[in-house]
Parts: structure tokens; sequence; C-alpha cells
């Protein structure tokens, strides 16, 4: 009997020792658990402060960016072509209140300036840039290639289209942008040809109206030297191509051109020769039947174009233009500067700077107007006259040209696209 009671008491020892040692493992492991759950508390904690912080820095960035930041109130005269680039030192500005910024004695009303690029800008977010790049652009075929020119006409100018359907991502634009082309061969050190950058002709609807096609206007450079007649390199090449032939094509870029949503807006166009492709793009736009179906813009406004060209043969769209002048006389107005056939007062050339200070008092009753907008086009050389007449124009009016130019340039008002 003892021997029994002696081995149950060691086999219930046993038991209870088994017992003890996995009630001992099950709370280390619960333990360890719980430790480690509570080892991750910091971790959490730590990203989840990173998160807040980094949060907070970008909102504090974004509410910096929407303050409006100082001009420098730099005097910009009016008549030469240096300080004509100092206004560029303000285009990249923050939105700012105008009238807080810049001197003015202009009795021009500005108030809405601030809205108004907030809204431009705002706009111009969705518009298309860069699709294709130098190292990558597109092999566009070419669709049509066709004078412009009448008998008579001096040089070479071209409308060529290009067809864009294969191009994936779609090469998409809108008016006013320009796109690369870059000339097949190689230059005198054996290197690829760069790109040349032409204003868009056409709208985003393509001449077809079936929106895969891009058009350009292009003149074909010639100049002499040393006896000898040089012709530039890309826009021969784009005036020889042939359809069928391939072109490598970039971008679309450009923002500075685009056409306010504004039906009611109203669209002064300075173009020199082929300067007149972004304005040919608008004009499609605004009153070609067919485009105007396809863009659901109901263009409200007046549209002015002032031409330039050397001879009668020279100008370019003439019919698509005597056409809208019929179909549209209470929109558009379109004035031609022929250099080579008609005379200033002065006996000179007439130019359209010429032509816009004839229209002084029409024009700056225009630009008074906020929902106007001024696009120039084509030859450098053109600005400094434009600028001149322009001057001389405001100052009929009482107006001070170079207090104002700035002004519009800020309120996106002013575009500037000239070689
Ligand atoms: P163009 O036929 O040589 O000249 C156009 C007219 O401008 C002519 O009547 C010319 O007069 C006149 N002109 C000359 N100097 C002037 C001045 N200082 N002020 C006002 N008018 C003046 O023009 P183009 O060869 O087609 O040139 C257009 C320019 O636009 C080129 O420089 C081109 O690079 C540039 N551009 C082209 C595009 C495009 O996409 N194709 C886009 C933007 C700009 P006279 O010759 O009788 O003196």
């Amino acid at each position: 009997n003892v021997t029994i009671f002696v081995k149950s008491q060691q086999i219930k020892l046993q038991i209870d020792n088994l017992i003890y040692k996995e009630a001992y493992k099950m709370v280390y492991s619960q333990a360890k658990v719980i430790a480690g759950g509570l080892a991750h508390i910091p971790i959490v904690i730590a990203v989840f402060y990173f998160i807040m912080t980094f949060f907070n820095k970008r909102a504090i960035e974004y509410a910096n960016a929407k303050k409006p930041k100082k001009v420098e109130n730099k005097e910009i005269k009016a008549k030469s072509g240096s300080e004509i680039k100092t206004e560029t030192k303000v285009e990249d500005e923050k939105p700012s209140s105008v009238s807080a910024e810049t001197k003015t004695e202009v009795p021009i009303k500005l108030e809405n300036t601030t809205i108004d690029k907030k809204i431009i800008k705002k706009k111009n977010a969705d518009v298309p840039v860069n699709i294709y790049r130098p190292k990558t652009p597109y092999a566009g075929t070419v669709k049509e290639n066709y004078s412009l020119l009448k008998e008579g006409a001096i040089g070479r100018v071209n409308h060529i289209t290009f067809d864009l359907k294969e191009s994936d991502p779609f090469l998409n634009y809108v008016e006013g942008q320009s796109i690369g082309i870059m000339p097949a061969g190689e230059d005198a050190n054996g290197k690829p040809h760069k790109l040349r950058l032409y204003s868009i002709a056409s709208t985003r609807h393509g001449d077809d109206f079936e929106g895969n096609t891009v058009s350009l206007c292009v003149r074909q450079l010639q100049y002499e030297k040393d006896g000898e007649t040089i012709n530039g390199v890309c826009s021969t090449y784009l005036c020889d191509i042939k359809p069928g032939d391939k072109v490598k094509i970039t971008g679309p870029v450009g923002k500075e051109m685009l056409l306010p949503d504004d039906e009611d807006a109203n669209i002064v166009m300075l173009a020199t020769g082929t300067g007149i492709a972004p304005m040919r793009a608008y004009l499609r736009r605004m009153f070609e039947a067919t485009e105007k179906g396809k863009n659901k813009w109901n263009f409200k406004g007046k549209a002015w174009l002032f031409m330039g060209a050397p001879k009668s043969a020279n100008l370019l769209y003439e019919e698509d233009l005597q056409r809208y002048l019929t179909d549209y006389p209470d929109n558009f107005k379109y004035t031609k500067a022929i250099s080579r056939e008609q005379q200033n007062t002065k006996g000179g050339r007439m130019y359209i700077q010429d032509r816009v200070l004839e229209s002084a008092n029409e024009l700056f009753n225009m630009i008074e107007d906020e929902k106007t907008h001024i696009y120039l086009c084509g030859l450098k050389g053109m600005e400094p006259g434009i600028d001149e007449a322009m001057t001389k124009a405001a100052e009929e009016k009482g107006l001070n040209w170079s207090d104002l130019r700035p002004q519009l340039k800020k309120a996106g008002r002013w575009h500037v696209e000239t070689y």
C-alpha cells in the first residue's frame, strides 16, 4: 500500500510539473506576442508622424505658392528690342493684383486680372506638352504638301499636313501650340540636325475635322552669303517632302499663344508672313462651319487680323479669310499691309505697325475691354515697330503704353511668338 501511495504521489508530482511547464510555456508565448505588439507601437507612431509632417510641409508650400509674389517694378521703355526682353521677367510670376503691385496712371480697368490669370493657369494645366521628345520622336506620315502662293509671289510657302493616326500615345494638341520637326540627315559635324519649332496652323480637329492630323505653314528660308544662295535646312526639307514620307515630330509645346475659353473674348491678331499659322487655327475655330460643329465654341466676340505680306500674291489662306468676312461681317475684321505694293504715310513700305497706327482709336477702345487679347506672331523685327505704334496709338488716347503693356502681359492678354 505504501509503495502504491508513494508511486501515486510521484505520478501526481510529475503531472503537476508537466502542468506547470505547459502553463509557463503558454504564459511565456503570450508575453512574447504582447511584447512584440508593443514593440511595433513606436514604429507605427514614427510612420504616422512622418506622414503628418510630409502633408503639413506640402500644405505650407501650397499656401506659399498661392501667395502673390512681389513683382519687380522695372521701368519698361517701349522703343528697343532689348527692353522688350526685360518684360518677359514678369512672365512667370505667380498671379498678383496688378493694381496693388504696379504703379499706373492708366485709366484701364484690370481689377479682375488676378481671377482671370488663375482661370487661365488652371485651364492651361490640361494642355498637352512634350508627348514626344527629341530622343523618341513620332514618325508622322506626310498627307499633303502644297504651295500657298499665287503666281508672282516671292519665295516658297507651303501648307504641310501630317497624319497622327498611328501615334501611341496619341499626339494631341490645342490651337496656339507648336510642334518640333527633326529634319533628316546630318549637320556639318556629322550629328543629326537639331529640331526646329513651327506653330501649328490647324485646329485640334485637323484640316479634315477627323482629329488625327496636324498642319504647318512653312516658308523656305533663303538668304545670300558670299554671293551664294543658302537654303534653310529644315524649311527646305519640309517644303520638299512628299506625301507618304515619314517625318520625325516632337511636342506639342507652348502655352503662350492659347486662346481664351471665353466666347465673348475679342482677339486682335498681328501677323507677318507665316506668322499667320496660329491665327489660321484660331480663325478656323471661330468661323469654319464644320469646325464649329465639332468644337461647340460659339465665338461671339470680335476677331481682328492685321496681316503683313510683301505682295498680294503672298497673302496666305486668303480665300478662307474672305469667306469668313462674308459669313461673319460683325465678328471679323481683316486689315492688310502689303509692304511692296502699298506705302505708309512717310512713303516707305507699308507694315502692320502702320496699319495699327491708322486704327489706333478703335484698337485701343478694344484693348480697354478686359476681354480683349492681343496675339503677335511672325518676324521678331516687327516687335519694336509694333511697340512704337502702340506707344503712339496709346498717346492719342491719353494712355501710357509702357505702363499698359506689362499689365496686359500679366493679365495673360498679351501673347507673343516671334522668331
Ligand atoms: P515675310 O514674308 O518675309 O515677311 C512678311 C512681311 O513682314 C513682309 O511684308 C515684310 O516686308 C514685313 N516685314 C519685314 N520686316 C518687318 C518689320 N520690321 N516690321 C513689320 N513688318 C516687317 O515673312 P516670313 O518669311 O513668312 O517670316 C515670318 C517669320 O515668322 C519668320 O521669321 C518665321 O520664323 C516666323 N514664324 C514662323 C512661324 C511658323 O510656324 N511658320 C511661327 C512663328 C513665327 P518686306 O519684306 O517687304 O520688307
